[in-house]
């Protein structure tokens, strides 16, 4: 398989190819408790290749816990996750080699601080993928050029702006070729007048065909990128559909008393 590099021009937009029927993500009856606090709630969720799925609600709700199950930071409880067709909780499942395929950024950036940027871009090329030295930098240096930090290689993250450093933990994810992402507040810990430029880098990946799940309180992002909009409560999604349409006719009275604070 060739390396991360995209090679389609630029705006092209090329979406993941998967057998007729087989979804990204495929979610049936997830749940997940915690001792005896059950989080999820029975969640069902189908998410198609090249979707951009924007995912709102009050705090607590289960958004984290959602995105962190299908990337296996959590161990459901019960139900299904299916990634490209393929059951990640069967326990014959090589959890590492799906976890390639799943890009995470979070709040708060998690780079290594004692690396610069151009080696927390390689180290996990070279130790999961196996790759070069000289290919990883390679696909290194492409993913800053994407997220308009090729100046920045040899720069450490404390020297970094928190939008920098949150476009470099973007770089760092793609530069493992993954099929999908999974964006948890990615810009909830930034200076306002830094989310900007987050955001942007997203839109392009979004504007590619990258599937994404996107945590977010960036009502915005959700009305002109996202395909879709979730709406979470007590564990369950209890409204989705269209951004435009969710956000300016809510129908479901606590989607109804969220977007009335939030928006
Ligand atoms: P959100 O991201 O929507 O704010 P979370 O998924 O983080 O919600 O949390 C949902 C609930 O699960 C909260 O009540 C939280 O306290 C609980 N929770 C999350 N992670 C853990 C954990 N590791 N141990 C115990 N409880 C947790
Ligand atoms: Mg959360």
């Amino acid at each position: 398989e060739e390396a991360g590099v995209s090679a389609a021009p630029a705006g092209a937009r090329r979406i993941k190819a998967l057998p007729p029927g087989v979804p990204a993500i495929e979610i049936r009856d997830l749940r997940k408790s915690f001792g005896t606090n059950e989080v999820l709630k029975g969640l069902n969720l189908t998410i198609e290749a090249g979707e951009v799925v924007c995912v709102v609600g009050p705090s607590g709700s289960g958004k984290s816990t959602l995105l962190r199950s299908v990337n296996l930071l959590e161990q459901p409880t019960s139900g299904q996750i299916r990634i490209e067709g393929v059951d990640i909780l069967d326990p014959e499942v090589d959890v590492d080699r799906i976890r390639t395929r799943i890009g995470m950024v979070f709040q708060q950036f998690n780079l290594f601080p004692h690396m610069d940027v151009l080696r927390n871009l390689t180290i996990a090329q070279e130790r999961v993928l196996g790759r070069s030295r000289d290919e990883a930098r390679r696909v290194a240096l492409a993913m800053l050029e994407r997220v308009g930090l090729s100046d920045k290689a040899t720069a450490h993250p404390a020297h970094l702006s928190g939008g920098q450093q949150q476009r470099v933990a973007i770089a760092r994810s793609l530069a493992m070729n993954p099929d999908m992402m999974l964006f948890d507040e990615p810009t909830s810990a930034l200076d306002p007048e830094l989310v900007g430029e987050v955001l942007a880098v997203m839109r392009d990946l979004a504007a590619e065909g990258m599937t994404m799940m996107v945590v977010t309180h960036e009502m915005g992002f959700a009305r002109e990128v996202g395909s879709r909009l979730i709406f979470m409560d007590g564990g369950v999604i209890v409204e989705e559909g269209d951004p435009r349409e969710v956000l300016a006719h809510p129908r479901h009275p606590r989607t109804q008393a969220f977007f009335s604070k939030v928006l």
